[in-house]
């Protein structure tokens, strides 16, 4: 499968250096499958909708970098894209999914309900329904999966792509993990933010990368289960240790750069 890695999203908070929201565009044989969605056109238009933390992150406005315009820039159309798998369904990541309503959204069972029906006091914020209201059909995925590799489980949610639950962002929080012509991707969502936390390198002088310490305290402020970080970090620790891996996270810009083209 070919795996295009795209920005869905550019974040300028004023305390802290750009992040950005990074994507993954699976050709797949069951049609364009996205991991993540990053922000979608309707939030960049009305960034009300992202309430009032997303408007504090200060989002670029431009449609440019949405998964929406990285599908077309492959020469797709929005209804090519058939399924959505997102690693949790914070509101900087579930936005573009009003863009694909036809697609089939896969999440952990965990995370849903924490979106939807179960949402506690502390997670009002981060969730947006609105984001997901014109999406109908939700494949809910319970409990830990099958065995999957490196101590870790997973449900297969199509041929070679993995959803991996990884709590501790979210509730329902997981990785998903996609076989790509070149090697395993994995998508590590919000399960490490600054990607020097597992060893990751520059993809482009293959240096391994500096601590970046805004990124890792926005980390922990916005984690809903802090104890389990440690864990998730030595997960990705040991899968991108292998040569065939390359782990990605959703916002540390150095894996993806802000002007990086689809
Ligand atoms: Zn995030």
């Amino acid at each position: 499968m070919r795996v295009h890695h795209a920005v869905a999203g550019v974040l300028r908070p004023r305390f802290a250096a750009p992040a950005v929201c990074h994507v993954l565009v699976v050709e797949h044989e069951a049609g364009l499958v996205l991991v993540d969605t990053g922000l979608g056109t309707a939030d960049l238009a009305d960034p009300r909708r992202l309430g009032p933390v997303g408007r504090m992150l200060r989002p670029d406005r431009d449609p440019s970098t949405t998964a929406l315009a990285a599908v077309l820039a492959l020469g797709h159309s929005a209804t090519d894209v058939t399924h959505v798998v997102v690693t949790h369904l914070d509101f900087d990541h579930a936005g573009g999914l009003s863009d694909f309503p036809q697609a089939v959204l896969h999440t952990t069972a965990t995370e849903w309900a924490a979106a939807t029906v179960a949402t506690h006091a502390p997670e009002r914020l981060r969730y947006r329904p609105v984001q997901w209201a014109t999406t109908s059909d939700v494949r809910r995925h319970a409990g830990p999966g099958e065995p999957w590799r490196d101590g870790l489980s997973g449900h297969e949610v199509l041929p070679g792509i993995v959803l991996v639950p990884m709590a501790g962002h979210t509730r329902g929080h997981a990785a998903v993990a996609v076989e790509g012509d070149a090697g395993l991707v994995v998508h590590a969502g919000d399960a490490a933010f600054d990607a020097s936390t597992f060893g990751a390198c520059d993809p482009g002088t293959g240096e391994v990368l500096g601590k970046l310490p805004a990124l890792r305290a926005f980390e922990t402020v916005a984690c809903r289960q802090p104890w389990r970080l440690r864990r998730n970090h030595a997960a990705l620790r040991r899968l991108d240790a292998d040569p065939a891996v390359t782990v990605v996270t959703a916002h540390d810009p150095r894996q993806l750069p802000v002007d990086a083209e689809v």
